[in-house]
């Protein structure tokens, strides 16, 4: 009934290979704990500080509760009462125990102000060294890495599980140690105090824990049943909502509000019947709850009426009780938080695991310490993306570029120019023949060093947040101010730069300035005329210039091509006849190379593009 073309358009499921988003396991919790020891690399003295500031902390709370029991028989003993059972237990006064007790809760804070700001400092570093170590190496992914994962989904999901992980480290961490020794130490004092009142503590475990996870489970799956109910509703509101045009043409209102209630009936029964069954679940766990808290009272009451426990002791006890079952509580209420975050800790380990590309691996050859002549040879190279193995994107692709050759590529969309470039800056690798450069395998060279030997203007020029200053810089990190106005003015960027109130101060990318595309297309040219490469790739800015700017901006780059070697992806043909050679390029092979005159002349598969083109200049790779 649903318009097909919409149906399953809000929510499509995550994409298959998607590197990280796909695995869903969770870590365990040991590769949790060893993450987070080694984030606090460093730190580690300080994390043993907290923990034992913590403990101490918790024996502060024990020692509080036993001394809020002595203070009770001092009470009882200033009235009167025998409560030194038979002179084996002596009580202080009730003013030296109160003392006691103000010294016991001064050192119990201050543990707590230690350890807290311990573990909520050691929280705030491992998350921020964290960040850091993933985005250090997220940059260092090789690109078939982001080819393959959807971004979005990728830097918001790994926001959410690094918060996630902070707050574990900042907040859950710590409570979770303190429940386990506060659990711990609260049993050991319950069997200090009395044995025989802990023995029957023991005794009541077994049937409270029983019945709250046989009803925990039966009210969980009877509200699920429920819920699919429900949603059974939902599917009819999405169905007759999405092809209401058909209900009104069939005057079926009527027809679907009948079928919608009887939906909700079916569904209002069960509800019902749930509800009460959950009323006589929680009254089952109260009843064992109460009948094993009377049982206790009757039987610490019958101790103390023996003589076998002081009132002091017996309050201390339930005191204790009290603290052991709100950690055992709080510790399973815990459990399902770190699940989640065993799943968070998962995803962080699965991407920390890819492998970085190797930048600096291999050699600089001898004698080209400071840079490469730039020839560049593709032998019989093949290549497909590894997200889409089954298209051959390149196949048997021969190219020779001489040193300050300048060589246009051209051809129609998708004919691999470039996929050819890509290959050059080694953002991928070929799958069968061979890179060279300079003679030499392309694999050979440091893959930071090569790419430093080369520069992209790119069609479309992003700009980082930042200034300008900052951003012709990015082509060499470093450079002077008087080296980046260089640049600009050889770049023919400095007449609109110096218009400019803040001149290269001035603020450009998402929060600042916008520039023209001509002006960012001068910026790129600024850039790489800093990095002075050997060898330069230009990818031709498209129709988008007015003539003003076109005729800046190939000024720019002529002045920025000079005699280094240069391939030029032309997307119009006119703005290529002055290069050296035109190289032709048709699903992924060379079908002709030569001169724009002798290609011309040929009368072949360029004749033809040019003439397609005609005198307008038309755009023949419509990207
Ligand atoms: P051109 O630059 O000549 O327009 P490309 O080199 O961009 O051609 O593309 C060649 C072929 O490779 C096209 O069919 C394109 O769809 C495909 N392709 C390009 N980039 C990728 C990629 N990152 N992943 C998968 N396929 C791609």
């Amino acid at each position: 009934m649903a318009d097909p073309s919409t149906a399953d358009f809000p929510s499509s499921p995550p994409a298959e290979g998607d590197a990280v988003a796909g695995k869903e396991a969770a870590a365990t919790p040991v590769e949790a704990l060893r993450l987070y020891l080694d984030l606090c690399r460093g730190h580690r003295l300080r994390l043993a500080v907290a923990v034992l500031h913590l403990a101490v902390g918790i024996l502060g709370h024990l020692i509080f509760v036993v001394g809020a029991g002595w203070l009770v028989d001092s009470t009882l003993s200033s009235l009167g009462l025998d409560v030194t059972m038979g002179g084996t237990r002596e009580r202080p006064e009730i003013d030296t125990v109160g003392a006691f007790l103000f010294g016991t809760m001064v050192v119990t804070l201050y543990c707590t102000y230690v350890d807290m700001s311990r573990f909520i400092e050691l929280g705030e570093r491992a998350a921020a060294r964290l960040r850091n170590r993933l985005f250090g190496h997220l940059v260092e992914l090789p690109m078939g890495f982001f080819e393959a994962t959807r971004i979005g989904d990728l830097s918001s999901r790994l926001l959410a599980d690094i918060a996630l992980l902070q707050e574990t480290w900042t907040n859950d961490l710590r409570t979770y140690v303190k429940n386990i020794l506060m659990l711990v130490g609260a049993v050991v004092l319950l069997f200090l105090i009395s044995a025989k009142l802990g023995g029957v503590v023991l005794l009541t475990i077994p049937p409270i824990l029983g019945v709250s996870l046989w009803s925990g489970a039966r009210i969980r799956r009877e509200s699920a049943s429920v819920q699919d109910r429900l949603s059974r509703t939902s599917i009819i509101i999405e169905e007759v909502l999405t092809a209401i045009r058909s209900v009104k043409t069939f005057a079926n209102e009527a027809h679907e509000a009948g079928r919608f209630r009887s939906a909700i009936d079916e569904f209002l029964k069960p509800a019902v019947k749930v509800a009460r069954h959950r009323a006589g679940y929680v009254c089952l766990i109260l009843l064992v709850l109460f009948s094993c808290i009377i049982l206790l009272m009757w039987f610490g009451s019958r101790q103390i009426a023996a003589g076998h426990l002081t009132v002091g002791d017996f309050t201390a006890f339930m005191s204790a009780l009290v603290l052991a079952a709100t950690s055992g509580g709080l510790l399973a209420e815990l459990l399902g938080r770190f699940q989640r975050m065993g799943g968070a800790t998962r995803r962080v380990l699965d991407l920390l695991e890819e492998s970085e590309e190797a930048l600096d691996e291999g050699t600089v050859p001898p004698g080209a310490d400071e840079k490469l002549s730039g020839a560049v040879e593709f032998c019989r190279v093949g290549f497909r993306y590894p997200t889409r193995p089954d298209m051959t994107v390149l196949d048997g692709f021969d190219l020779e570029v001489a040193p300050g050759e300048r060589v246009a590529l051209v051809g129609p969309s998708g004919a691999g120019k470039s996929t050819v470039t890509s290959l050059l800056f080694r953002l991928h690798d070929p799958d069968s023949g061979e890179l060279l450069i300079d003679g030499r395998s392309a694999r050979d060279f440091p893959l930071r060093w090569l790419r430093g030997q080369m520069a992209m203007v790119p069609q479309e020029v992003i700009l980082f947040g930042g200034t300008l200053a900052e951003n012709i810089a990015y082509g060499r990190p470093g450079a002077s101010r008087e080296e980046i106005e260089a640049a600009a003015k050889q770049a023919n960027a400095w007449e609109f730069i110096e218009r400019l109130p803040q001149g290269l101060e001035t603020r450009v990318g998402d929060r600042g300035v916008q520039i023209s595309g001509g002006q960012r297309q001068r910026i790129a040219i600024a850039r790489a005329i800093l990095k002075d490469p050997a060898i330069l790739v230009l990818d031709e800015a498209t129709s988008s210039l007015d003539s003003e700017n076109e005729r800046l901006v190939q000024d720019a780059l002529d002045g920025l091509t000079g005699n280094r070697t240069t391939l030029v992806i032309a997307h119009r043909l006119r703005t290529v006849r002055e290069a050296d050679r035109i190289v032709v390029l048709r699903d992924g092979k060379v079908v002709e190379s030569g001169s724009h005159e002798a290609l011309y002349a040929a009368d072949g598969y360029y004749r033809a593009l040019c003439d397609a083109e005609g005198d307008g200049g038309a755009v023949i790779s419509n990207q």
